[in-house]
């Protein structure tokens, strides 16, 4: 009911409604930081403003009388012609969306104002300068002002002077460029510039809340997940000032080193300056431990409130901070965004520092970031020569065609490049440039530019402050000393890690968490990095209820699988051991003539599968191993229907029919199907080809056998795919228990297998209790459950309307990546509760590649899943997700 709040009435956990930025400076504020004070409108006023294209009725009296209160507490008013109080109008929602909304600063300031401002302050050049801005970011934010067209109004007197950024010019030139803006502000609206100040302050609340919906917020938005629909609180707040002299400054500060982790001083300084001017890296920023030299006392009063933030959040903090005229003010805290590496080697450090728990440790590293560290990185020991060498922002080996500009990386992405995208420095503009790009490389700015912020976000390689290349972005080259010069479309690598920057392309190598894991190295010769994931991945297996099984298919990704932590397999699919030189036995099979020649082509499969089983229940002894029979339509392992037909006309025509092909064109005629994908397969398949399962199940019988033998230890699970009806489980169960009586009647000894079935059609789903019944286990095969409760096939859709799908919101991930919660969801709870409810001993997994999506993890464990199944590499993903979903 109530719109805006004080800072100090707020606290750290009212994100929903201050927003991140407005909670925190509560917080702060709380803690007895020195944050200016201020107020915020809570993100409801903003979601009145974009449903009903109006504020709410009682928000500009909320404003006004909290702007009263303001005013009474610095003993100034807003915009006195005097002695102005100035505010910043500041945006923020609930997730952290850095420099992708609108900010706009020292509103207050007038043409009567600003005379005030340089008088009490005595410094002419302050006052102008902070009106420039206040001008310049209320055409651009307010009115939506090309930039061009400010530059315009700014650019006169740089020559004159001799200088390239407005804040250099002397006081009556920015004055003179005020007035310029002023005109392109009437000429561009048709009104001119508000005098006001609480219009001012009121079109800026209102841009605020606009900026919301940018396309470039609303990209970011669908990058990162965040919902659309929470809306931007604004944070009014006194402004300080860093733009008035030597003695003041801005700065962002790390209380750990957001890229490796480290403990220390960490962050950028930029002296005389004002808040913008150290985000979008414009100006040359120095080290933050330099500060030290420059102002001792706010130096040693920043790193206290370092700590004290550190202490009180538990985590490592990033903080915006103004000095003016020697006193330090607090503008802005988050729990720090970081890469993979340093969430991982911090979370483990505050555990040593008995800071958090090895349970909170968990809860602050992810699957995603996990699986980031699994990737490969550039070999050491290669010779492609460095051109260039900037700062490290975030790590990764990247090699890709180098773009100048956005619109290049989109054009050069879509062919099928990867890409480095090379700027002088990023802006929010160039979004869906970095979207495309494998690697960003810019040559101005440091670690907390937008281009390091947005790169590591997205986990993407970057490289920033690259300040010996030379760019050139009209004419699509840069040059790097020694004069290489570097085209649209050339190769280069870059070392996300160290800042290097190669010509040519760098050979990978596998990460040093992937050697660990595959045993390669041993924990006592591996780094801190590697024994951190270590760590916490334990922690994980002790915490997590739900089980973690392997996809794989062949004895070598058996044993991988088990390197990784897989305690099972959860889908060995049989149809990759149909393919190569056994397609021939597949065709005989198909064109077999009576059930004499049936057999004959059976008795030729069988001993292939054996042994093709004897090596996978060797590779996961005394593990179980869950075998799906035959899935696929048979006429994928026939020859091309049009291929097969040219090679047929051509024999006859050449007078030398083939009868072999020709009766493979009349069987592949036979088979063909409109729609395979609904057609003979599956279990389908088992019940029309009498005796194809009947192989397959004394294959894996005759091989559980003969591993027994051997001494191992062989669990295996028989699953039937593609089941819509009791029936059809029924029918295969039958014939599956009678091969085994059989074989274990040959082999004297009794092989004990489970035989269960996917849950991959929505009928099984809705008749899983009648099918639990004649089923020991069910395992979700997503991919199909959601390709036909949706009706679409994801073949086809991924490519066509799927992006257009993800735009419009329709889903915000493709429900391929991340489980469909509502409506396929809907279909596995029913399918768990209803089975369970029928066969209380029914064992249930999941297969598809959801198995190893984080998001669907902690869905299948909140659903009771007993485990998910996944491929061998995301095995560690799955383990750290399914502890996080039991923490
Ligand atoms: P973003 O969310 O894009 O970082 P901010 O709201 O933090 O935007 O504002 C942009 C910059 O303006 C920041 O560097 C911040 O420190 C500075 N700033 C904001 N409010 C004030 C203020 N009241 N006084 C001085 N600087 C400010
Ligand atoms: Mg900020
Ligand atoms: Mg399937």
């Amino acid at each position: 009911d109530r719109y805006v709040f004080d800072f100090a009435e707020g606290n750290k956990d009212l994100k929903d409604l201050l927003g991140g930025k407005g909670a925190n400076l509560a917080e702060m504020t709380r803690l007895g930081l020195p944050v200016p004070p201020g107020f915020t409108i809570a993100t409801t006023a903003c979601r009145t403003y974009l449903s009903t294209g109006d504020a709410p009725t009682a928000l500009s009296q909320e404003i006004g009388e909290h702007l009263n209160r303001l005013e009474q507490v610095i003993g100034r008013k807003l915009g006195d012609p005097d002695d102005p109080l100035l505010v910043s109008v500041r945006s923020g929602g609930k997730f952290s969306m850095p420099g992708m909304m609108e900010t706009i600063l020292d509103i207050g300031l007038n043409d009567q104002s600003v005379q005030g401002l340089a008088k009490r302050s005595g410094d002419d050049h302050f006052a102008w300068d902070s009106y420039r801005r206040l001008l310049q970011m209320y055409a651009r934010t307010v009115l939506e002002v090309p930039d061009e067209l400010l530059q315009a109004a700014l650019s006169p007197g740089y020559a004159e002077w001799d200088v390239s950024t407005p804040e250099q010019l002397p006081a009556a030139a920015i004055e003179r460029a005020c007035g310029a803006l002023q005109e392109v502000i009437a000429d561009y609206s048709g009104r001119p510039f508000p005098q006001d100040p609480l219009e001012q302050l009121d079109l800026a609340v209102r841009a605020v809340f606009r900026s919301w919906v940018t396309p470039r917020a609303t990209l970011y938005r669908h990058q990162e997940h965040i919902p659309d629909d929470l809306g931007t609180a604004v944070n009014v707040m006194a402004m300080v000032f860093g733009n008035r002299g030597p003695d003041s400054g801005t700065g962002v500060a790390f209380t750990r080193d957001p890229g490796s982790g480290e403990p220390g001083v960490y962050g950028d300084y930029l002296q005389d300056a004002q808040g913008e001017d150290v985000v979008s890296g414009v100006r040359n920023t120095v080290p933050l431990a330099e500060l030290e030299s420059i102002d001792p006392r706010s130096y040693a009063q920043l790193l206290t409130a370092m700590a004290t933030l550190e202490h009180h959040y538990r985590d490592l903090c990033d903080i915006e901070f103004t000095i003016e005229h020697g006193r330090l003010w607090i503008l802005q805290t988050r729990v720090g965004k970081r890469t993979a590496a340093a969430a991982f080697r911090i979370a483990v450090q505050l555990v040593d520092e008995g800071v958090i728990t090895l349970d909170d440790a968990l809860l602050r590293v992810t699957g995603d970031q996990l699986g980031r560290l699994m990737f490969p990185r550039f070999d050491s020991r290669h010779d492609v020569p460095v051109i260039a060498r900037g700062i490290g922002a975030s790590p990764g080996a990247a090699v890709g065609v180098a773009a100048f500009d956005s619109v290049a990386a989109q054009r050069l992405a879509s062919s099928g490049r990867n890409v480095i995208l090379i700027r002088r420095e990023t802006s929010p503009d160039d979004l869906p440039g970095m979207v495309a790009s494998t690697g960003i490389l810019t040559t101005r700015g440091g670690k907390t530019s937008h281009a390091a912020v947005v790169a590591r976000g997205m986990g993407k390689t970057c490289v920033c402050g690259v300040d010996s290349l030379v760019v050139d972005p009209v004419a699509r080259r840069a040059v790097a000393p020694g004069e290489v010069v570097i085209e649209e479309g050339d190769l280069l690598s870059l070392d996300g890690l160290t800042g290097f920057v190669y010509r040519g392309d760098v050979p990978v190598v596998a990460s040093p968490v992937v050697e660990y894991f595959e045993g390669r190295v041993a924990l006592a010769d591996a780094d801190d990095l590697v024994r951190a994931v270590d760590r916490v991945l334990r922690h994980a297996d002790v915490r997590r209820t739900l089980g973690v099984h392997a996809n794989a298919d062949t004895p070598g990704d058996a044993q991988r699988a088990r390197r990784f932590g897989a305690e099972g397999i959860g889908l060995c699919r049989t149809e990759h051991m149909f393919l190569g030189d056994r397609r021939r036995l597949v065709e005989r099979l198909i064109l077999a003539e009576g059930p004499t020649e049936q057999e004959a082509a059976f008795d030729e499969l069988l001993p292939l599968q054996r042994a093709d089983f004897v090596g996978i229940f060797q590779a996961m002894d005394g593990l179980p191993v869950t075998v799906r029979l035959i899935d696929p339509p048979l006429h994928e392992f026939l020859p091309d229907f049009t291929e097969l037909s040219v090679q047929v006309a051509l024999d006859r025509a050449a007078g030398q029919p083939d009868e072999e092909a020709e009766r493979l064109l009349a069987a592949v005629r036979r088979t063909h199907e409109s729609n395979p994908m609904l057609g003979l397969r599956g279990v389908r398949l088992g019940i029309a080809i009498p005796g194809l399962f009947a192989m397959q199940t004394r294959a894996i019988a005759e091989a559980a056998a003969i591993v027994t033998a051997e001494g191992g230890t062989v669990r295996p699970e028989i699953m039937v795919p593609l089941v819509a009806s009791e029936q059809e489980m029924r029918l295969v169960r039958h014939e599956i228990e009678s091969v085994l009586a059989k074989v274990a009647e040959e082999t004297g000894g009794a092989v004990p297998a489970r035989i269960g079935t996917m849950i991959e059609v929505p009928r099984a789903a809705l008749q899983a209790g009648p099918i639990a019944r004649c089923a020991d286990f069910f395992s979700f095969g997503t991919n199909d459950l959601t390709q036909l409760t949706w009706a679409f096939s994801r073949d086809d859709v991924e490519a066509s309307f799927f992006p257009r799908y993800l735009d419009a919101g329709v889903f915000p991930v493709s429900p391929f990546e991340s489980l469909d919660r509502t409506g396929v969801g809907r279909l596995v709870r029913l399918a768990v509760e209803e089975g369970r409810k029928a066969n209380p001993d029914l064992l249930i997994g999941v297969c598809g590649e959801h198995g190893g999506d984080p998001d669907s993890i902690d869905f299948f464990a909140a659903a009771g899943l007993d485990y998910v199944s996944c491929s061998p590499f995301r095995i560690p993903v799955a383990r750290l997700e399914a502890g996080r979903a039991a923490s």
